[in-house]
């Protein structure tokens, strides 16, 4: 191989590296903007849903992929546990008391 093949056959390598970063950097741009897409347009807290439209969201939300947080991995869902609720509504003073009572 001559000074020059060995230059042109750099160059396309050259070329082939920086057009892949080129799309790779275009797909992450693409990847961000329906990121923002997908928050920008979704549901947000406080809006009226009926019944029917909470029965679709969560059957949609269900088929996620990635169902406990947004595309930017922001939390989307709050598991309260039957202790924390029982804490809330002060379920074991009440119970607590009433059998003190008795
Ligand atoms: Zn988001």
């Amino acid at each position: 191989m001559n000074l020059p093949e060995t230059q042109t056959i750099f160059k396309q390598i050259l070329d082939e590296i920086i057009n892949d970063d080129i799309k790779r950097k275009n797909l992450d741009k693409l990847t961000e903007i329906k990121k923002s897409i997908a928050c920008k347009s979704a549901i947000k807290a406080g809006k009226h849903l009926d019944n029917q439209e909470i029965d679709i969201l969560i059957k949609n939300w269900a088929k996620t992929k990635q169902p406990y947080t947004c595309p930017h991995g922001r939390p989307i869902i709050y598991k309260l546990s039957k202790d924390d609720i029982d804490k809330h509504f002060r379920r074991n003073m009440v119970i607590t008391n009433f059998y003190n009572k008795w």
